[in-house]
């Protein structure tokens, strides 16, 4: 499964990896921000490992996974050569999934719920490890736009009741935010709501400086409000399969 893939996927990849970078630079010079501040995350799902190998090789250390069967299977079978991959989960999460998220990954970009922050808690003691946590907003309800719970997220109060609990919580250190534009909303007017409320969360949790924002589409306006880490899927890896 961990094998490489043919080498015109791997051609693939690394042009389209490289416009992403050069987007990620454009954009950090646009606003007047260093490069290194910056972690692209590639999310993977649906991809087979294959691909994360080619990426690796390309010097991508950050991968995105949204789906634990997926996630679990792909970083056991990259885990012998590429024991330097730190995998982030940044999907919607059940609280029966998270001793197993907690086995793979050093992140996990949605944490949306008190008691999801509890689950996550007792996992990372179960496996010894310490877990970076982003709180997942919902910035739908504050800009007025229509709320999508599939995509998950914690809305007014409840982002600092979740970031407390998170902070509260031993084996989870509080890195941040995350949030997902909503559709149709104009990304940088969503994203400055994030930095708003981060720098809401901050005035309580000085050290949750992280903000996780920016997909394939806005990761421009994103990187324009401040957003540290940016979840980049099929710019890099070509349009997923359908109705999945
Ligand atoms: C799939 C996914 C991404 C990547 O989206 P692209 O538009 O393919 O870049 C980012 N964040 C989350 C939470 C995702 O599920």
């Amino acid at each position: 499964m961990s094998g490489a893939p043919d080498p015109a996927r791997a051609r693939e990849l690394a042009g389209r990896l490289a416009a992403v970078r050069g987007r990620v630079a454009a954009a950090a010079a646009a606003a007047g921000r260093e490069p290194a501040e910056l972690t692209l995350v590639v999310v993977t799902k649906f991809f087979p490992a294959g691909d994360v190998a080619a990426l690796a090789a390309l010097g991508v250390r950050d991968v995105g996974e949204s789906r634990d069967q997926e996630a679990a299977a792909k970083a056991a079978a990259l885990e012998p050569a590429h024991p330097d991959l730190r995998w982030h989960f940044v999907g919607q999460l059940q609280t029966n999934k998270c001793r197993a998220v907690a086995r793979y990954a050093r992140a996990v970009h949605s944490v949306d719920r008190v008691r999801l922050a509890a689950a996550l808690s007792a996992a990372a003691g179960a496996a010894g490890r310490e877990l970076d946590c982003f709180v997942q907003v919902d910035l739908a309800a504050a800009l007025g736009a229509a709320v999508d719970p599939a995509r998950g997220g914690a809305a007014g109060a409840d982002v600092l009741r979740v970031a407390d609990a998170v902070a509260a919580a031993p084996g989870l250190r509080l890195a941040g935010l995350m949030a997902v534009a909503p559709r149709g909303e104009e990304p940088a007017r969503a994203f400055a709501q994030l930095a708003r409320t981060g720098e809401r969360v901050r005035a309580e949790h000085p050290g949750a400086v992280l903000l996780s924002a920016g997909m394939s589409g806005d990761l421009e306006a994103a990187v324009a409000a401040g957003a540290t880490h940016l979840r980049v899927g099929s710019a890099v890896l070509g349009a997923r399969p359908a109705a999945r």
